[in-house]
């Protein structure tokens, strides 16, 4: 392996600054703990960080761009099938084909086999524990067998969103490096740097992590088009009672995640809104200025239907709903509530 002393680093982080100092100086004065315990809640960015640390002490270019991405290693660490790298986690029971619910005793005694074995590039050996507060007692017990018995040149990362569960034999012999929450000033930024156009508000939705808002940038199926939410808007207008109850699971297909369904609210609230000022220019005739209902011509004919006094009194349903959602009201009343009484 090429060793440099002018080693620079590529992880684009979002937040976490002194966790990833911590790290790339570990590995730029090779001066590495034999094992890791990164702790927080889920989605702030545990994995990430541990992934660009593992990849940069694989990485066989050992250059100015850590990890390069184009090195035998680094292909083979992206394609999963790096041999000194390991990972143990939530998996596939093969006989009721359900992920099991904790971590068992046989994935340990594997790894621990599995390290033992000689390294195939003669450099890291290095383990990945993910979700490690599904540890079972047996499991946990088999982990803090391989931490009191290092072998050389092997590097150990534990993630886990709760260590209350952990025995302290197992965290004393951890250095320890707690993930916080990131200030939604830092998130947006890094939304902003990533080109996401609407940065401000997955910023603030993410409750500082950055993890949810870069899952709300990718997941395109979350982000529901203005058009489906203007035709939305009058398929609601139009319908009795009954009918909007069932809207509110047309509209929305709702997450388990709370959090999830609050930044789908307020996209359909923020699109209601903007479509709303598109009516009241149309009904002004000042319709080169529209925007949001520019697609829609068939849609203009419903709006001559409305008269101010109505739009006005939609708006402040509207302006009413997102103040429900900043005080963790239950996101599926509040579209309930609007829609019953637009
Ligand atoms: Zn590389």
């Amino acid at each position: 392996m090429k060793e440099s002393n002018n080693r620079q680093f590529s992880w684009n982080i979002c937040g976490h600054e002194k966790i990833v100092r911590f790290l790339q100086s570990a590995i730029i004065h090779s001066h590495l703990a034999q094992a890791y315990l990164f702790t927080g809640p889920s989605h702030l960015g545990k994995e990430t960080v541990a992934r660009k640390f593992i990849a940069s002490l694989l990485c066989a270019d050992q250059g100015k761009n850590l990890p390069c991405g184009e090195c035998l290693n680094c292909r083979q660490l992206k394609n999963g099938l790096h041999p000194d790298f390991y990972v143990v986690g939530k998996e596939i029971n093969l006989k009721t084909e359900k992920a099991r619910k904790e971590i068992v005793i046989d994935q340990v005694r594997e790894l621990k086999y599995k390290l033992q074995q000689a390294t195939l590039f003669n450099g890291y050996k290095v383990a990945l524990i993910t979700e490690a507060q599904l540890m079972n007692a047996s499991s946990a017990n088999a982990i803090l067998k391989i931490l009191e018995e290092p072998t050389r040149k092997t590097v150990i990362i534990i993630l886990a969103d709760d260590i209350s569960n952990l025995p302290l034999t197992i965290l004393s012999r951890c250095q320890l490096l707690k993930f916080l929450p990131v200030p939604t000033l830092v998130i947006k930024s890094y939304l902003e740097n990533s080109g996401a156009f609407n940065s401000d508000l997955l910023a603030r939705q993410s409750h500082h992590c950055p993890g949810l808002a870069l899952n709300f940038l990718n997941d395109q199926e979350l982000a529901k088009s203005a058009k489906d939410n203007a035709n939305n808007f009058f398929q609601a207008l139009k319908a009795d009672l009954n009918s909007r109850f069932t809207l509110v699971d047309k509209i929305i297909n709702w997450d388990k995640d709370e959090n999830v369904n609050i930044f789908l609210l307020n996209n359909l609230l923020e699109d209601w809104q903007l479509m709303i000022r598109d009516l009241v220019l149309i009904k002004s005739d000042n319709e080169s200025l529209i925007t949001n209902l520019k697609q829609l011509p068939e849609l203009k004919n419903e709006v001559l239907t409305l008269d101010f006094p109505r739009i006005r009194a939609i708006l402040a349903k509207i302006s009413q709903a997102y103040d429900y959602s900043r005080h963790n009201i239950n996101s599926k009343s509040i579209l309930e509530n609007l829609i019953i009484n637009l």
